[in-house]
């Protein structure tokens, strides 16, 4: 179900015109479907359904309260990889016993406020870290939960700086250490070792990587022997950002899963972000200027690079789409870009773009996740508004940053 189309040529957030929402509100700011977001989050866990895992949203695609209070109160758990992630999720509601404390660098100070909160898991990712939170919670006099992340060496065919699960890469323990770390915790008084998480990479489309990781962490279990209470499987699957791209086929994933957990008494947790949130957000910008200059239309627009940054980072496809849709077409090839110094501040190339002139609105798509969270102040620039409809409503769901407030700082 699709909540963000064209409705009789004009482009619609659930019943809504985004024409009409950027002449109330001031333009570049994030738009999101409530109903989007909600189907997102059923057809995630009905997909999953024959497996009852735990969902916890990957805060880091997305962190907006108002959407987090939502996603709480249809049953989300949530990822967090920093104190402010957890913190904003415990003041989304989100019970903590559904929480996931992941990141390679977690500082003494996250550490302490995860094991007082009481978070479902603190997923390990080094030996130093294990002694650090066998050390605290021997302080606190607490005996703490853990998962260790293993580093599948599977990489997930995805862009290479979204790509977690290589051997080369930060991220986890490779299969020896896994195995010695966690012989290693059995015997550490101040520590409970009851998961094992894995997380290669974010946007993979197909399942042979998925399959791939459930065999090595099998042959783990059957090596070491150990009864995990969780598998914690991560994130990352796949959406399609267009009509040409595959999305992860999910029922096929939870068939393996399905296998993969017959004759374990385990729970399965998942981290999906993109697949709960990516295609719930459009960013509405407003055309600057048209610049003509060697037989290109340089498209300028008020949102830049430091409101979405994904192009730039990641040389990221966002399908853009006049906000009225014409008949017209540019006979020269035109290219979207923002207001920023710098030249990776570019959206999209294209041929045969609708006409549209200076003062016209356009929406950048699939932007629900890593769009405002990666967001800065670059060239001293205000972050933007977020508005949220739903149905035949919209709200405000974070103010635009004042310019008082930016440049006190
Ligand atoms: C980023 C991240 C996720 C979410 O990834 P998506 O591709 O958005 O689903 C899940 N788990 C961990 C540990 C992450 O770092």
């Amino acid at each position: 179900m699709n909540y963000i189309r064209l409705r009789k040529n004009n482009l619609c957030v659930e019943n809504i015109s985004t024409l009409t929402l950027a002449k109330k509100y001031r333009t570049p700011f994030y738009c999101y479907s409530l109903s989007q977001l909600k189907n997102n989050f059923y057809s995630f866990k009905n997909a999953f359904k024959i497996i009852k895992p735990i969902v916890a949203f990957s805060i880091k695609s997305n962190s907006n309260l108002a959407l987090l209070k939502e996603l709480k109160k249809i049953g989300s758990g949530a990822d967090v990889v920093s104190v402010g992630e957890l913190l904003k999720a415990i003041k989304a509601g989100i019970n903590t016993k559904k929480i996931v404390f992941s990141g390679v660098g977690k500082t003494e100070e996250e550490i302490r406020m995860a094991i007082k909160k009481r978070v479902l898991l603190i997923n390990v990712e080094s030996e130093s870290e294990v002694n650090l939170v066998n050390k605290i919670s021997k302080k606190l006099s607490k005996k703490t939960s853990i998962g260790v992340r293993l580093n599948p060496n599977v990489t997930g065919k995805t862009h290479k700086k979204i790509s977690t699960g290589g051997r080369g890469e930060k991220f986890g323990v490779t299969y020896n250490d896994c195995i010695n770390l966690c012989e290693k915790i059995l015997k550490m008084k101040n520590l409970k070792l009851e998961g094992l998480s894995v997380h290669i990479g974010s946007q993979i489309t197909n399942i042979k990587p998925f399959k791939e990781v459930l065999s090595i962490i099998n042959k783990i279990i059957n090596k070491i022997k150990i009864d995990f209470k969780f598998i914690d499987l991560g994130g990352g699957m796949g959406i399609s950002y267009s009509n040409k791209e595959q999305h992860l086929n999910l029922k096929q994933y939870s068939r393996l899963v399905k296998k993969f957990i017959k004759n374990k008494n385990v729970k399965i947790i998942f981290e999906p972000g993109r697949f709960i949130i990516g295609n719930t957000g459009i960013l509405i910008s407003k055309i600057i200027y048209i610049k003509k200059s060697n037989n290109k239309n340089f498209i300028i627009l008020d949102a830049g690079m430091n409101d979405l940054m994904r192009p730039a980072l990641y040389a990221a496809q966002h399908q853009i789409i006049p906000l009225r849709k014409t008949n017209k077409k540019f006979r020269e090839i035109v290219e979207f870009v923002g207001p920023i110094c710098e030249s990776s501040d570019k959206f999209l190339t294209q041929r045969g773009f609708e006409k549209i002139k200076e003062g016209d609105y356009v929406a950048l798509t699939h932007v629900g996740a890593y769009g405002m969270s990666l967001s800065s102040n670059y060239n001293t620039r205000p972050t933007i508004a977020e508005i949220l409809v739903s149905g035949s409503k919209h709200k405000l769901i974070k103010k635009r940053q004042s310019l008082e407030n930016l440049i006190n700082n």
